[in-house]
């Protein structure tokens, strides 16, 4: 039987040597998804070292063989230690997906180069015009020879300004119903005819893009599942984007920030801990975090008898998004006037000026900004609800 304190611990010893200052501070400092690129990358460099980079994968594709347990402790301590965040369009989304519906060469190629950072894969899924209605896509895929020449535009696509590969949905027949006519492709971004140009979101950050692509060429070989068979690929794939991220953790270190929040909180003009009212909110969301938990760990245990989360990651993408929420908001409140100022440039590790803000309150409002946008990526709580009512509910 496994011993899950012995195992906590050599994990917490790997932290201690591998998680040096440097990459601790871009942790501390991460107000999103993801944390400082270059920061990411060398923590995934050294965790593909250990062969630790995708914890949830089976062995024989490279993942570290740990039951649900393991990978819970092991993200965990990572997180809370505040080890940079990796960019997990690949190894969480993609791959997974490509261990289902890929070719043995489509594997062999991609599932290792994911491991060792050598391809970082952004989501060309919503455009301009298909966000929540995603099936109404347009970009085209139009196959000629051994090509598909693309031609449309993605929005929205995180980290495509530093990835090197995307995945997208694009439209290969335009006379059937919008679902039936769509295809799921790898594309390489340096292909000619492809232009990458960043969105400055309202925290001054740039992590989203707009990508075009203009009579771009593709390989067939390039296309995963069947040609118009891409929907139900993609929708494989977005139950492992929704269910496959574990919000309690999240919220774990959200909840620690704010108890030092609370500890730290009487130099602003008001001192909130104290607040009955400000408790009630607080014990409310520990109690919310716990429920939460389980729900994950259910499905994890789903996922682990080979099942697909299904639905419920639909349910737990709601719930811990608006927890999240939930959670920045007592930070708003605690840290007071002190979140005003934005102070962008103190936001990257290797800043090491005077900034206007105390270091607790540092990341409070660039965290409260982005994850506004929590829910709404991945599909919209609207939208999640409806799945719910749907598959769960069966309304
Ligand atoms: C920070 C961020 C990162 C993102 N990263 C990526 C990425 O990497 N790759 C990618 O492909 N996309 C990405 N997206 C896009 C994201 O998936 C879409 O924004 C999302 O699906 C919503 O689509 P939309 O923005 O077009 O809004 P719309 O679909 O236009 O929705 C607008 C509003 O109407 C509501 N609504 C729409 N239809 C319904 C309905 N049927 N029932 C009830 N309410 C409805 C929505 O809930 C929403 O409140 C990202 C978005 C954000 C904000």
């Amino acid at each position: 039987m496994t011993d899950y304190t012995t195992f906590r611990n050599s994990i917490r010893d790997f932290l201690a040597e591998a998680l040096t200052p440097d990459l601790q501070r871009a942790g501390a400092l991460t107000t999103s998804v993801f944390s400082d690129f270059d920061a990411a990358l060398r923590w995934q460099k050294k965790l593909h070292g250990k062969g630790w980079v995708a914890p949830d994968w089976p062995e024989e594709y490279g993942g570290p063989g740990w039951d649900i347990q393991q990978r819970y402790i092991f993200q965990e301590e990572c997180k809370l230690a505040n080890a940079p965040s990796l960019v997990m369009m690949g190894i969480q989304m993609l791959g997974p997906m490509l261990m289902h519906y890929g070719t043995e060469q489509q594997k062999k190629h991609y599932l290792p180069r994911m491991l060792s950072g050598e391809d970082i894969w952004c989501q060309g899924y919503s455009e301009p015009g298909a966000g929540s209605d995603l099936a109404s896509l347009k970009t085209s895929a139009v196959q000629d020879g051994d090509d598909y020449v693309v031609t449309g535009t993605k929005i929205w696509t995180s980290m495509a300004h530093h990835a090197n590969r995307i995945f997208c949905l694009v439209r290969t027949d335009k006379t059937v119903k919008p679902q039936a006519g769509i295809s799921f492709l790898l594309v390489d971004l340096d292909t000619p005819g492809i232009t990458i140009s960043p969105i400055v979101s309202l925290d001054g950050q740039v992590e989203q893009c707009q990508v075009f692509f203009d009579e771009v060429r593709v390989p067939v070989v390039n296309l995963v599942g069947n040609e118009n068979d891409g929907w139900s690929v993609a929708k494989f794939l977005l139950e492992y984007e929704r269910g496959g991220h574990n919000f309690t953790i999240d919220v774990k270190k959200q909840l620690r920030k704010i108890y030092r929040q609370a500890e730290l909180a009487p130099w602003g003009a008001s001192c909130r801990s104290e607040d009955r009212v400000f408790q009630h909110r607080l014990a409310e969301a520990e109690i919310d975090a716990m429920a939460l938990e389980q729900t994950e760990l259910r499905i994890k245990g789903t996922a682990e008898a080979g099942g697909n989360p299904g639905a419920l990651s639909s349910l737990v993408k709601v719930v811990g998004t608006e927890l999240g929420q939930r959670l920045n908001e007592l930070s708003m409140d605690l840290v007071g006037p002190a979140a005003g100022p934005m102070c962008l440039e103190a936001l990257d590790p290797t800043y090491s000026g005077d900034t206007a803000v105390p270091e607790h309150a540092l990341t409070t409002m660039a965290e409260y900004i982005n994850n506004r946008a929590a829910t709404i990526y991945g599909g919209t709580a609207e939208i999640q609800r409806s799945i719910i009512a749907k598959k769960v509910l069966g309304l």
